[in-house]
């Protein structure tokens, strides 16, 4: 997913898997995306899930969406870096959240004649909500809660699962974090 940040750097942010991705609609002010009914549907079709067609979003899903994506927040900042200074609700609470939204249907995968998949169109909001649900309990509830990480970078709070083989990736992008630390560790060894 391509991220365009206030300093106007465009770079390429991969968070990994569909739950982290979802935080990208904006956990931390100034970057919220969903201030309006509609916002949501209109961030969805830039989700890994190629949701290439309609999306219907309902009134309350906005509020829905939030509070699945502070549970998530709250999530994968505890298991990223418990020491975070952020004030976050109690685990249970927010696990409770996941199942909640993930008792709802999934969107629908289609196949074509010419094994082009797709998903069943319109896809609702609640159904795009209920695969991140999904896709997190997967995560909180499997074995790779080690490789959730915290960009390295200063004042960057990007979140994402490491599926790196090695399992060492420490930034957000190469291009963005990753080069600004590559500087500053030269401009030290020059000094
Ligand atoms: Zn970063």
């Amino acid at each position: 997913m391509w991220l365009e940040p206030r300093d106007g750097q465009r770079f390429r942010f991969d968070a990994g898997t569909l739950c982290l991705e979802f935080l990208l609609t904006g956990c931390m002010e100034p970057w919220e995306l969903l201030h309006a009914e509609g916002d949501l549907a209109a961030w969805i079709p830039s989700s890994r899930l190629r949701i290439e067609g309609p999306v219907v979003e309902e009134s309350g899903d906005l509020a829905s969406a939030k509070r699945l994506r502070a549970a998530l927040f709250h999530l994968a900042l505890a298991a990223a870096d418990p020491a975070f200074p952020v004030p976050r609700a109690p685990e249970p609470e927010s696990l409770a959240v996941l199942t909640g939204m993930a008792a709802a249907p999934p969107p629908a995968p289609t196949i074509t004649a010419g094994r082009e998949r797709g998903w069943a169109y319109p896809v609702t909001a609640r159904q795009f909500m209920s695969a991140v649900a999904r896709d997190a309990i997967g995560l909180f509830g499997g074995g790779d809660l080690s490789r959730i990480r915290i960009c390295g970078g200063e004042r960057c709070y990007l979140l994402f699962l490491d599926t790196s083989r090695p399992g060492t990736r420490r930034w957000c992008s190469m291009d963005r974090c990753g080069n600004r630390q590559k500087l500053r560790t030269r401009r030290k060894i020059a000094e």
